[in-house]
């Protein structure tokens, strides 16, 4: 099943200042003033205008504090997890192995044409160790040995849908 998220292009805080996500206090700052003096009501005239200028006072009050920003900065993560199409979900035995690279890929078709893959080396990387035909090593192998089942979320190679990658030990 495909969720989309209609609210995908609307604007962070960081857009509305026109600042980078790790951008430093004094950047923020910066951004705020800019955005402020382009958004003031003195130099607009519509509504869409005004209310611009009130997202900017917003941005800034929620940017400036760390622990405000601290906390929007989760939120903006919940929001995004939250808002991942999720396409489908594929057992890794189910799963195409493509063994033509140094670091084989797992591969799963996606419906545009591309396909959604992770390479063992990436799997290695969070814990799951595969045998050259995409068999489970030994589960002791895994970093985190109470995992029975995870899932895996690999987004495809072209477009923006996610395959969810069940490896069950
Ligand atoms: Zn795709």
């Amino acid at each position: 099943m495909i969720r989309l998220d209609l609210n995908s292009d609307r604007k962070t805080y960081y857009d509305i200042l026109s600042v980078k996500k790790n951008a430093s206090y004094d950047e923020i700052r910066t951004g705020y003033k800019l955005a402020a003096l382009n958004s003031h009501p003195d130099k607009q005239k519509t509504s869409v205008d005004h209310k611009m200028f009130l997202d900017v006072q917003k941005a800034w009050e929620v940017l400036s504090d760390p622990q405000t920003r601290s906390k929007y900065d989760r939120e903006l993560i919940a929001s995004k997890l939250d808002s991942i199409p999720i396409a489908d979900e594929i057992n890794l035995s189910d799963a195409m192995i493509d063994k033509s690279s140094d670091d084989p890929e797992v591969l799963h078709p996606c419906r545009c044409g591309d396909c959604f893959a992770i390479t063992f080396s990436e799997l290695a990387e969070i814990g799951f160790r595969l045998d050259e035909n995409g068999g489970l090593l030994d589960g002791k192998t895994l970093k985190n040995s109470d995992l029975e089942n995870a899932s895996i979320t690999i987004p495809c190679s072209s477009c923006s849908l996610k395959i969810n990658l069940i490896v069950s030990l």
